[in-house]
């Protein structure tokens, strides 16, 4: 253990005994768009689920039929990643292929944007949805935003021709029951949130019990409502982010308890979105991705996800909090494959952006890849590479198989920061879970990764924190 030490001091320790190097050329791929259609996007976006819990990434009591038909159909990425292990910098890098140190949507004073929380995604920041729009996409959000709840920062000015949906996560502005127990037994009145179509709030509180229900029919009237141009709907639902709600059909119906209650509703709902798309002739020209924002709660035990066989959860930089499944679709397009490259959030941006034709912004720094090669079968995923952030500081980096955990930390609300020197190490191929340290018998992967790392630190500019404004109080 060390004591608190400041930036450039941290900076020093993770880059020592690194040496300069140029950065490598990266050849893009072009998918060919110009002379087609141009495709539609779909993100399903979950909240806390964590990398075990569809039956198709081995859950033995959630049901899971139509992601798992869809995983058949198109590709199962077996190392995904997140840009953070909770939620609103994990939504910032998703929708700016951006980490978020870099747009200032994370901070080590708060972890995400809260009710008070003055601040939200710079305007600067080009989010898939303003990329799109250029391209002449009609564009939805809806469901969990989480980016920002003031007027400046919803989704309507930020790309979105439309929002449906709780501004922020769906345990805030709490209002009744007891402590813990608001969690593990809650009622959709506990939670005074506001439920919003635009920019105005339309229930508050938002009936939580048939939430995933209404942002199905929500993404399912988006899609029909746009098939005569391209389209981009970004469905982020509020669960199976606690306190969890179900609609009654799916009450009781899962042997794992409501947490399987949930995910099989939101199952449920994939379906009807892919089913949409293929009565209305859209399947063969849309793109659809799922996954999560983060891993499980840990601390909610049998109300939080299961990472699986990965370690810890939600809010640490252990793969059980940035690791997450996720299927991508597009009938005809994809080639059907279980995927073990690397790939990240970040990269779904520059994929997306890359296929509509559109602009990767080239003024600064975008982390995202675009993954079209391992989708389309010319080549693997160009993505070597993953750091690991936990708030504003760098805890840990991926260079092919090896992870070197320079700080560690337990999942949220668990333990307090330990500093590694030498770093633990890993080789995340034979050993994900975590377990087996070898980082003395390879001090030469460390020192790779020392490089990979100076690299990535060398041109870092830091946001300003969005995280820590809050609103004055009167
Ligand atoms: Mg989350």
């Amino acid at each position: 253990m060390k004591p608190q030490i400041n930036r450039r001091q941290f900076i020093k320790f993770l880059s020592a005994g690194a040496v300069s190097l140029t950065l490598p050329g990266c050849a893009s791929f072009n998918a060919g768009v110009a002379n087609e259609k141009k495709p539609n996007f779909i993100i399903i976006f979950c909240d806390d689920m964590g990398y075990g819990d569809l039956a198709c990434y081995g859950h033995p009591t959630i049901r899971t039929p139509n992601l798992d038909k869809m995983a058949a159909e198109g590709q199962k990425w077996t190392n995904f990643y997140v840009g953070a292990s909770v939620c609103t910098p994990s939504r910032a890098a998703l929708l700016t292929g951006r980490l978020p140190i870099r747009s200032g949507m994370c901070s080590d004073k708060r972890r995400v944007l809260f009710p008070d929380s003055a601040g939200g995604l710079p305007k600067s920041e080009v989010t898939i949805a303003e990329a799109l729009k250029d391209e002449g996409y009609a564009t939805a959000c809806v469901g969990k935003w989480h980016l920002g709840h003031l007027p400046q920062y919803l989704p309507t000015n930020n790309g979105f021709d439309s929002y449906f949906g709780i501004p922020y996560s769906n345990d805030m502005d709490r209002v009744g029951g007891e402590g813990r127990q608001a969690f593990l037994e809650p009622k959709t009145e506990y939670f005074n949130v506001p439920l919003m179509r635009d920019e105005e709030i339309i229930e508050r509180p938002a009936d939580q019990n048939t939430i995933i229900k209404r942002y199905t029919e929500e993404a399912v009237k988006f899609v029909r409502k746009s098939k005569n141009k391209p389209f981009f709907l970004y469905l982020a639902h509020n669960l199976p982010h606690v306190p969890l709600f179900v609609s009654q059909k799916f009450r009781d119906k899962s042997l794992r308890g409501l947490y399987g209650d949930v995910i099989e509703e939101i199952d449920y709902g994939v379906g009807q979105i892919l089913s949409t798309l293929r009565r209305e002739g859209l399947a063969e020209n849309t793109f659809v991705v799922f996954t999560s924002d983060n891993g499980p709660w840990l601390i909610f035990n049998e109300h939080g996800g299961s990472a699986g066989l990965l370690r810890e959860g939600k809010g640490c930089t252990f793969e059980g909090g940035m690791r997450e499944p996720c299927i991508m679709w597009w009938p005809g397009k994809i080639k059907p494959a279980v995927v073990n490259d690397m790939g990240s959030t970040m990269d779904i941006y520059t994929t997306i952006l890359t296929l509509a034709g559109a602009n990767v912004p080239t003024d600064r720094v975008v982390d995202g890849l675009d993954l079209s090669p391992a989708l389309f079968g010319t080549g693997p995923s160009p993505r070597k590479n993953m750091f690991y952030y936990r708030g504003a500081k760098l805890y840990a980096a991926r260079k092919g198989p090896y992870k070197a955990h320079f700080i560690t930390k337990l999942a949220y609300g668990k333990g307090k920061d330990e500093y590694h020197d030498p770093p633990l190490l890993y080789n995340l191929e034979h050993d994900p879970s975590e377990k087996y340290d070898i980082s003395k018998d390879n001090p030469e992967v460390i020192i790779e990764i020392r490089k990979e790392l100076a690299l990535h630190l060398a041109g870092l500019k830091l946001g300003e924190d969005q995280l820590a404004k809050r609103i004055e109080k009167k």
